[in-house]
């Protein structure tokens, strides 16, 4: 498998995980349903909290596809955020986009200040979030792109540039918009966080997060994590997510070309008062987007300006997007920042971030695109 890298992103998604095999000639790996090693075994297997042959061929097959040299499972993209935030100390500094993932804004805030870390939150789409980085000496600077329900895009490229001159270290969380799409070790970024839930296992059967990177001194920071504090996945979620990920690059497709024309429908054809999608002309990123994403992923937010009880009503009317958490599935899925995500964020500190009660987040799958458009038209109010 050493000359992978030379070959397409398909390619080495399919077939960098076909080691551990010789023996018997399976073309799929086994799922090794073990928590011991005998000692001594020649791949240095010990204790599946450190280390399984499933952990493996998923990590080997994820760095590949981010470009990355290294790559550690965890047992979420939550497991995967505490392991970073778990390198810091007491007094350490951290520069984070204000509209970060809800759960990772939790664990700072409710987990990781009792510890002394602080963090600062600033709009990156403005230019003062250099300054602040400038004048806040931070140990980690901290983005995701695009950003989680409004879909900014932060240049990765730029950031990675200004952190850099800080001293600080970069990490993307680059979970919304997936490997296929999106490659912030390319960018410049240290640290690329995946929730491997999303979009890299597609089908919303398992749970697993992982971080790459080209740095050996994150790398031993990383595995130390994944046993010290218990973050490992399991045998099977690997082995589901490894499956899936080899279908990553048609799913991404077609994500993207599903979201990107019910964007446009929602733009041109349903009084929207906003549309929200990367690839759209009228997305104040959209250069940004173009040139670091080579598609705009499968999540479009619209705001129809109703009230709550009619935004409601009609996402009970949708029978294509059952209203669910997460992303990144073959299904269709339908949220409501206001009510679910964010609902224990006050409406003042919501709205102020542009989080109201008519904003709609729509997971788009990869059904036939013509019944999403049709599902939602008739959702709509007459
Ligand atoms: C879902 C998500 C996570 C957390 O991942 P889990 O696998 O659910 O723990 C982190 N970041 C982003 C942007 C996500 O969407």
């Amino acid at each position: 498998m050493s000359n992978k890298e030379s070959k397409g992103f398909e390619t080495r998604a399919i077939h960098s995980g076909r080691d551990y095999v010789g023996e018997t000639g399976a073309v799929t790996p086994p799922v090794w349903l073990t928590s011991t090693f005998e000692y001594g075994n020649p791949n240095g297997f010990d204790y599946t909290r450190s280390g399984n042959p499933n952990f493996r061929l998923l990590e080997r097959t994820v760095a590949t596809l981010e470009s990355a040299q290294f790559c550690t499972s965890f047992g979420s993209g939550v497991s995967a955020i505490t392991a970073v935030v778990s390198t810091l100390k007491s007094g350490d500094v951290v520069v984070a986009e204000e509209n970060i993932y809800g759960c990772t804004f939790r664990l700072f805030a409710q987990v990781f200040a009792k510890f002394g870390v602080e963090v600062r939150y600033v709009d990156f789409t403005e230019a003062s979030y250099r300054e602040v980085i400038a004048s806040s000496n931070p140990a980690l600077v901290w983005i995701e792109s695009p950003t989680n329900p409004n879909l900014k895009i932060i240049d990765i490229a730029e950031v990675a540039e200004v952190a850099h001159a800080a001293g600080a270290p970069l990490i993307v969380d680059n979970t919304f918009s997936s490997s296929y799409l999106q490659r912030p070790i390319e960018l410049g970024a240290d640290l690329s966080l995946i929730s491997l839930t999303k979009y890299t296992n597609g089908h919303s059967d398992a749970l697993v997060g992982a971080v790459c990177t080209n740095d050996e001194t994150w790398q031993e920071k990383m595995i130390f994590a994944q046993k010290a504090l218990g973050l490992q996945p399991s045998p099977m979620d690997c082995w589901l997510t490894l499956r899936g990920a080899k279908t990553e690059a048609i799913r991404m497709e077609r994500h993207s070309s599903n979201a990107l024309a019910l964007a446009e429908f929602l733009e041109s054809e349903t009084g929207a008062v906003t549309v929200r999608y990367p690839f759209l002309p009228s997305h104040p990123q959209y250069e940004i987007a173009k040139r670091q994403m080579s598609g705009g992923s499968g999540i479009v937010t619209v705001d129809f300006g109703m009230s709550l009880e009619e935004t409601q009503a009609f996402l009970d009317r949708l029978t294509l997007f059952p209203k669910a958490e997460s992303l990144g599935g073959v299904e269709s899925l339908c949220c409501h920042p206001a009510s679910m995500t964010h609902a224990s964020v006050p409406k003042e500190t919501r709205e102020a971030v542009g989080i109201t009660d008519s904003l709609v987040r729509f997971s788009v799958g990869i059904e036939t695109v013509a019944d999403l458009i049709e599902d939602v038209k008739n959702a709509l109010p007459s």
